[in-house]
């Protein structure tokens, strides 16, 4: 066990769940992840391993047939999970917001349908708001649903569909103005459809198509795709919780909750890279002696172990807040900005202390290096998060009178 990173007050189920996790990154995702994403190769052995540990169902209540943990037991997993390869992690990321997503705001049919077959990691979930032209801006997406019958048709282009190749089943965000007046604030005059499919790449559905996997710099191994929109005819009963207009405050929902699960991917990366500066600097001699009895090394060591620690506080407090079914965006957004920008310090250092054998792709923290950038963009980038933590601290901080 790290002497880092611990976690006071779990309970024995947690501390067994996460011993089991552990072990498993430790034996069947480390001695393979750096080769895989090299080969931009899909772990499918590794999901079908996450599948059998029912960590699909982490989160999923126990009458849908998953474990009903705490978004706690699901962060310190992720945790684990990304130590040993972030990829993983982000494989079972947007399945979990799109369960949250439905187990919140799904009509009752709907959790009947998804939930049980997610929980077993037979439907997998993806969640597509970014557009081409759009990320931050979610107010401004352009891709729109319209009625017509008793179905909707969907047309438009959405784009960094992370697990947009392999899951099947996906919510999608549009504008809707069907019942919302002109005028209407765009916030609330949008829907979030889901969207069942094929998994693959190509028209997995008629008037849905899937090009294929963007070529990134990093978090290779899972596919993020663009999805195309060209008549897509969905049932009505497919609008997540029967009525159009919530779909702005439903995804919000679901990306909070998504943002202490990229706070813990933070933390997973840097504690990887953490350990694999501070095994190097005891094995590598410069002047007569291991790098880590000079002093800068050691202080490098220092900083990067505080980080580490700072940021698990922070992801753990995030969590257990929303746990105890308190509003968490303050806390989730400096958590996720926190984890997110030490993340990318702690990798930069143990870089460093690796010298030009970091610069390798022998080493481990080559792939790092790739890895935590993704980090400062995903779930909001570092200015939206400062955005929605100043406007909360405003609101805690009002002058009165
Ligand atoms: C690998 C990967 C996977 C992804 N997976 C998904 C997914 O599964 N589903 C999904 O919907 N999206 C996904 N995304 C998209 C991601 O959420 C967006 O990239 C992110 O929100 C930023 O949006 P953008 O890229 O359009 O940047 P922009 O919004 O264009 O921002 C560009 C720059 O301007 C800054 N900026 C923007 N607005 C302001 C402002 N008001 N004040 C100050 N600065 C500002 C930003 O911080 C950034 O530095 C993924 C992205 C990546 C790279």
């Amino acid at each position: 066990m790290s002497r880092l990173a611990q976690t006071a007050g779990l309970t024995d189920v947690q501390q067994e769940i996460l011993s089991t996790v552990r072990d498993f990154v430790d034996k069947e995702i480390i001695p393979v992840a750096t080769r895989l994403e090299h080969r931009d190769e899909y772990p499918t052995e590794i999901v079908e391993g996450l599948k059998e540990l029912g960590l699909f169902g982490l989160m999923i209540p126990e009458e849908y047939g998953g474990l009903g943990e705490s978004l706690l037991t699901y962060a310190l997993c992720v945790e684990e999970i990304a130590r040993g390869w972030m990829s993983v992690s982000g494989i079972i990321n947007t399945h979990f917001i799109v369960a949250y997503m439905l187990k919140q705001h799904g009509t009752q049919e709907q959790k009947d349908t998804f939930l049980p077959r997610m929980a077993l990691g037979e439907v997998r979930g993806a969640f597509s708001m970014s557009e081409p032209a759009l990320g931050s801006d979610v107010s401004a997406i352009t891709s729109k649903g319209v009625k017509d019958g008793d179905a909707y048709v969907l047309n438009g282009q959405k784009m960094w569909l992370t697990n947009g190749g392999t899951s099947t089943l996906v919510a999608v965000l549009c504008k809707s103005d069907e019942g919302h007046p002109e005028g209407t604030a765009p916030h609330k005059s949008m829907t979030t459809f889901l969207v069942e499919k094929e998994a693959g790449f190509g028209e997995v559905r008629p008037g849905l198509t899937i090009p294929g996997k963007i070529d990134k710099m990093g978090y290779k191994g899972v596919d993020t795709t663009e999805l195309i929109m060209d008549g897509l005819r969905i049932p009505a009963n497919r609008v997540l919780g029967g009525t159009t207009g919530r779909g702005f405050y439903q995804m919000m929902d679901g990306v909070e909750v998504g943002r202490v699960n990229v706070a813990a991917r933070g933390c997973g990366v840097a504690q990887r890279a953490f350990e694999l500066g501070v095994s190097y600097a005891q094995q590598r001699h410069t002047f007569g002696k291991p790098i880590a009895q000079h002093q800068a090394i050691q202080f490098k060591l220092a900083e990067m172990a505080t980080k580490v620690e700072a940021a698990h506080a922070m992801m753990v407090n995030a969590a257990r807040k929303k746990d105890s079914g308190e509003r968490n965006d303050l806390e989730a957004g400096m958590a996720k900005y926190l984890a997110s920008e030490y993340c990318k310090e702690v990798v930069e250092d143990a870089f460093r202390i690796h010298g030009g054998y970091g610069f390798s792709k022998e080493y481990e923290i080559e792939r790092l290096y790739r890895e935590a950038p993704m980090l400062l963009i995903g779930e909001g980038t570092a200015e939206i998060q400062k955005m929605i933590i100043g406007r909360r601290l405003l609101e805690e901080y009002r002058l009165q009178g």
